[in-house]
């Protein structure tokens, strides 16, 4: 059997008392789609931050592409190939859409022109209106300019935090087709959300949390075949 790409093994995340994360474990393998749900608050920011070094755990190991990185910081991850788009997007609403791709490119030292050439191909919008601002995209258009400029750095896995929030259904769907965009381009992508039906819907392979727990796991199509979870986290719509 092949390694996974991440390993999350026993995961702990604390804020002074506040215990976000306890003992979570699971592993992403190369070239899927996995999905951590949960309501506000479960925990689901704390796992990722804790993956890209974002913030420290109190316990447990992460392996990722062979190596353990638990205590590496999110700039030496970057370079190894571990993204995270965050959540809120971050870009810049005052520069173009070009220049944030080029600040993009220079934070990931890709190669700017071809690399950004890329993303205008794969997203068109983004291309069309490079000279503008980037604050004039509507919010799908940002989270997909957020995305590519996380491409940029030729990611392996993409953390990609709530990417569908604030946003109404019909622009959800389109992020969801940038996302695939991101595995048929070879990315692994580990994907949180409260939006838990459409997530699971994408994904290959989902958690459920609750409090800081991993309370199911399994295949999306048996978690959404089954009744129980229905009712508990996914309401009746
Ligand atoms: P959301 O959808 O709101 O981002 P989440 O599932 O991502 O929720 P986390 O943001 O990981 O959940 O938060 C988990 C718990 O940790 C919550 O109780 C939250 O209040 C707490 N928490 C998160 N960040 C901090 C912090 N910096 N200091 C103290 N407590 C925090």
């Amino acid at each position: 059997m092949t390694e996974p790409l991440l390993s999350v093994n026993d995961l702990s995340v604390s804020y002074g008392r506040v215990q976000a994360v306890r003992g979570v474990s699971f592993d992403v393998e190369a070239g899927a789609l996995v999905t951590l749900v949960g309501a506000n608050g479960a925990g689901k920011s704390s796992i990722i931050n804790a993956i890209s070094g974002i913030v420290r755990p109190s316990g447990g190991r992460i392996l990722f592409d062979g190596a353990d990185i638990t205590k590496t910081k999110s700039h030496r991850l970057v370079p190894r190939g571990l993204v995270q788009v965050p959540e809120g997007r971050q870009i810049l609403a005052t520069m173009t859409i070009a220049e944030n791709l080029q600040m993009g490119a220079r934070t990931h030292g890709a190669g700017a022109g071809t690399a950004i050439d890329e993303m205008y191909q794969r997203f068109p919008v983004l291309g069309e209106r490079r000279r503008l601002a980037a604050g004039s995209l509507s919010g799908g258009e940002q989270q997909m300019l957020a995305i590519a400029r996380a491409m940029l750095a030729r990611p392996k896995l993409m953390l990609m935090d709530e990417p569908s929030m604030g946003l109404a259904p019909k622009i959800v769907n389109e992020v969801f087709a940038v996302i695939d965009e991101v595995l048929a381009g070879g990315t692994t992508v580990l994907l949180v959300e409260q939006n838990a039906r459409r997530a699971l819907q994408a994904a290959r392979e989902g958690h459920i949390l609750q409090n800081g727990e991993i309370v199911r796991s399994g295949a999306s199509a048996d978690l959404l075949a089954d009744d129980d979870i229905i009712q508990a986290y996914l309401g009746t719509g």
